[in-house]
């Protein structure tokens, strides 16, 4: 499950400021697939003893992150690492993922979360591919939280049982997000509220993490109107809800439609105040207006692919490409001070959100790779 445009993601980056209450009843659509139960709510781990204790103290985890990142900008923030490029979908919009690559040894990523811990990183995000295939997950989840990192994992959910979320809470897993493009399948996207929605009620059940739930809108999503109906049973579950804006099929960024500017403006509604001012981005984005913004990739935000390698982002592997074994804080320093040429029109949310803690410091200069473009 990848980081890049169609996952705001994530919670995991800023605590959990996207929590939502008092949202309208959620408008059963007609033709709604039987296997999505509206209404059904099962009893909220959530809401007991466990689950208020894992979520103060997550909270406080969080918040003393953001705080010790407000004080210095010698470390990053967020790091998103990949144990496995496999995924068992295909979804036609993605450029992350394979059906052949094998698991990364977990000693070798011990020794990349240690590089990530020694570099003073708060959160280590898990993504793939598809995380849940790779055999000794709980064994990597476990070494985040041994090394003091705050522990998230984005997951395409098809995997997921209650036995297997019961093994995600003994890990130490915090934070969760699973992107649903669609309430029925179609040949774009598999990951649909119709086969979702059992796997939506498990985590509401038995998970002691925070789970967001992203939708989107744009680039040919077929009906707008889908990214409403998953944000509402999204938050009728207990879980927060975000938006993404995706790109077309050839990798642009197109202004919505009416309906579809219609749908993101109702779905920042269910997102939390707080949440939304980082995400306020994405209002020029809707409207295909360009950002001011100093992208601090490589720095406060760093991609780990499944080599091992340092990238800016998700669509921007290749840059600096320098091996985790060897980035120094001097590194860090250089990317923090590194103008992106893609950041105006970028709508990678996770990195915006990690940005957002230093846009009051440090102006940034042209690096020496003004050729960056957004991988398509
Ligand atoms: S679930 Fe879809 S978007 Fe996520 S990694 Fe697999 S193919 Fe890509
Ligand atoms: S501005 Fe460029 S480098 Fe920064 S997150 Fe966006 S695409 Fe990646």
């Amino acid at each position: 499950m990848p980081t890049d445009v169609t996952n705001p993601n994530t919670s995991a980056a800023l605590g959990e400021l996207n929590i939502v209450a008092d949202v309208a009843p959620v408008v059963v659509p007609e033709n709604l697939p039987s296997t999505v139960r509206i209404g059904h709510v099962p009893p909220l781990r959530r809401n007991t003893f466990r689950g208020r204790r894992a979520k103060v103290l997550r909270n406080l985890r969080s918040y003393l992150a953001v705080g010790r990142a407000l004080l210095s900008e010698d470390h990053p923030f967020l790091a998103h690492i990949i144990p496995m490029r496999r995924c068992n979908l295909a979804c036609t919009y993605c450029n992350e993922f394979d059906d052949v690559s094998k698991p990364v040894p977990v000693d070798e990523i011990f020794a990349r979360l240690n590089k990530l811990a020694d570099l003073g990183t708060s959160i280590v995000t898990i993504s793939g591919g598809e995380p849940l295939l790779h055999p000794q997950l709980d064994d990597i989840i476990a070494h985040i939280r041994k090394r003091g990192m705050i522990a998230g994992m984005i997951t395409n959910g098809y995997l997921l049982m209650p036995e297997r979320i019961e093994q995600l809470n003994t890990a130490g897993l915090e934070f969760l997000q699973i992107s649903i493009d669609n309430v029925t399948p179609d040949e774009v996207s598999k990951k649909s509220l119709k086969v979702l929605d059992r796997k939506l009620e498990m985590l509401a059940a038995f998970a002691l993490f925070h789970v967001n739930i992203n939708s989107v809108v744009g680039g040919g999503i077929r009906s707008p109107q889908d990214a409403l109906v998953i944000g509402k049973r999204a938050v009728e579950l207990g879980f927060s809800s975000t938006v993404g804006i995706i790109h077309d099929g050839e990798g642009q960024v197109q202004p919505l439609t009416g309906e579809e500017r219609n749908v993101y403006h109702e779905m920042k509604r269910l997102e939390k105040s707080g949440f939304t001012r980082i995400n306020s981005f994405q209002d020029n984005i809707a409207l295909g207006r360009r950002n001011e913004w100093r992208c601090r990739a490589g720095a406060r935000y760093l991609y780990i692919c499944e080599f091992g390698l340092v990238h800016y982002c998700s669509q921007q592997r290749g840059y600096p490409g320098t091996p985790l074994a060897d980035y120094s804080t001097a590194d860090v320093h250089r990317e923090h001070r590194t103008e992106k040429p893609c950041a105006p029109y970028c709508t990678v949310s996770c990195v915006h959100q990690t940005s957002a803690i230093d846009k009051w410091r440090t102006p940034q200069s042209k690096g020496t790779d003004p050729g960056l473009v957004q991988l398509h």
